[in-house]
């Protein structure tokens, strides 16, 4: 067995295993990462950037919130169901990160809200666009090793050693199944949660991957840091998904199938509809994905049609009423292409009908709860008032004209969130609320702090969280660390 010691192990080197390396290594701790995958960067990679509070970008566009803004609302927003102080540590620490990754070098290439009446704090890393937050991990990484962290790559941590009530080392496995023991006097469990086990996903939320649940499943997330911290007694908290809501992936082998150009065209505030073809919402909150995952989630058999005719659609190609900065299409284009592209792959969840009927038979909604919903709609569309959800006059338009055209939607999720309870220091907290000596907790396996529901209204939160979370878990285990001598 390979024998190794630092102050501090690192189990993960993700979004949060990343950021608290650099803070720990800052703080004078000889670190070591323990990561199982042969890429550093995690779920981080595939975004597109954190949470920042009075960065630089914000103050000279004079633009907010400012911290004491977004502190209450986030707690009017959770109702107070999380550690206030943890939040307003968090948020504290988030008034700094930004510039912390500028002057590690990473450059950013806006601050914007996610949807309209959001908060502008999502930070994305330049260039933009999908997947742009990888160039933030790969400085993250880069500035580690530069400063001295020793990275273990396909090597993931397999068992946390405790003795007399305190930390004391790690064990990994590395891709030779070999041991690696690395003593230490702190360890900080940082593995992205259990977004890729739908044996945990059922089994702590409820939700049957695949069948009323279609989340991203990045690979490797299989909730082993839980699993290893809550072994050396950590207090297990509720999980939950970090909701939104996605078209389901069944009928081919990718788990995202559709092109997002074609997805944006069934984001629209058009009529949505669960499967008795009911409306259940107001279609302009749509943009908000965590509110309408969690209105799908709600429904029977927890799906949902997007449905639009071809007036709507010819609308459509003149400009979208939404763009979103995720895919920032303007208008609807080559639709028929797309189709027939999604068709091509056996994509089953995307309908082209020459009637209601016809579309009744394709998607399995009700035909007379569909064609009683879509008269009502209709008629508060001549009107220009919908009495029942109150959805804005500009975007009643009345779905009559064939042919229709709809996608099915269930509640999706980025990945799971929470596990084990942390205090303000990061610290790991054990049944009775002591902290564990030398356990510290960051990212997805220690994020507490949503409440129900994800707090889309300050964007960036996930990864703010990851990051500051990983900050802050890193400065207090690298203090930690020097007092335990
Ligand atoms: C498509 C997509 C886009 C997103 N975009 C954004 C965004 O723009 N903004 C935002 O705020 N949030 C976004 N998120 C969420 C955000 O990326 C995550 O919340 C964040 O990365 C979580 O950080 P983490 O460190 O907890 O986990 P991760 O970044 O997932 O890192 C976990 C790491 O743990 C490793 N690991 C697992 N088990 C072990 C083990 N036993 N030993 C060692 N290593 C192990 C994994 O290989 C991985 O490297 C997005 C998520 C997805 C899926």
């Amino acid at each position: 067995m390979q024998k190794l010691e630092a102050d501090v192990v690192v189990i993960a080197a993700g979004a949060s295993g990343l950021a608290a390396c650099n803070a720990a290594v800052e703080k004078g701790a000889k670190v070591v990462a323990l990561e199982k995958a042969s890429t550093t960067g995690g779920t981080g990679s595939m975004g597109m950037g954190p949470f920042g509070l009075e960065s630089p970008i914000q103050r000279l566009k004079q633009m907010g919130p400012s911290k004491e803004e977004a502190f209450k609302a986030m707690m009017h927003y959770t109702h107070y169901q999380v550690d206030a102080k943890l939040v307003s540590t968090y948020f504290d620490k988030a008034t700094t990160t930004i510039e912390w990754l500028m002057n590690m070098g990473v450059e950013f290439w806006d601050a914007v809200p996610y949807f309209p009446g959001g908060w502008p704090t999502w930070h994305v890393v330049a260039p933009g666009g999908e997947g742009c937050a990888r160039n933030l991990y790969r400085v993250l990484f880069e500035k580690a090793k530069e400063r001295g962290v020793e990275f273990l790559l396909q090597t993931p941590g397999k068992k946390i050693l405790k003795q007399g009530g305190k930390i004391t080392g790690v064990i990994g496995e590395d891709r030779n199944g070999e041991k690696v023991e690395v003593a230490c006097k702190a360890a900080i469990v940082a593995t992205g949660g259990f977004g890729d086990n739908p044996q945990l996903i059922k089994k702590f939320t409820g939700y049957e991957w695949g069948v009323d649940m279609q989340s991203f499943r990045i690979p490797g997330l299989a909730g082993e840091g839980l699993k290893m911290a809550w072994e050396v007694g950590a207090y297990q908290t509720p999980m939950q998904m970090e909701m939104m809501f996605l078209p389901p992936a069944g009928g081919t082998d990718d788990i995202n199938p559709v092109d997002p150009e074609l997805m944006e065209a069934f984001r629209q505030p058009n009529y949505f509809c669960n499967i008795m073809g009911e409306r259940f919402m107001d279609e302009a909150i749509i943009p908000n994905a965590t509110f309408t995952g969690n209105a799908i989630s709600h429904q029977k058999g927890r799906c949902a049609f997007n449905i639009f005719d071809e007036n709507i659609r010819k609308f459509m190609e003149q400009g979208y009423e939404e763009v979103h900065v995720t895919f920032p299409f303007m208008k609807l284009e080559k639709f028929d292409e797309l189709i027939k592209k999604s068709k091509d792959i056996g994509y089953k969840y995307v309908y082209v009908a020459d009637s209601l009927d016809d579309l009744v038979a394709q998607t399995g909604i009700d035909a007379a709860g569909l064609k009683a919903g879509i008269e009502e709609y209709n008629g508060f569309c001549e009107k220009g008032y919908d009495p029942v959800f109150h959805k804005r006059h500009k975007s009643l338009k009345p779905v009559k004209t064939p042919r229709f055209y709809a996608m099915k939607f269930l509640p999706g999720a980025y990945g799971s969130l929470g596990g084990i309870k942390v205090n303000y220091k990061l610290e790991v907290l054990d049944k009775d609320w002591n902290a564990i000596p030398g356990l510290y907790g960051a990212g997805t396996d220690a994020n507490t702090i949503y409440g129900d529901s994800y707090p889309f209204v300050l964007p960036g939160n996930t990864m703010g969280w990851a990051l500051n979370s990983g900050r802050m878990a890193g400065e207090s285990a690298a203090v930690y660390a020097k007092s335990a001598g």
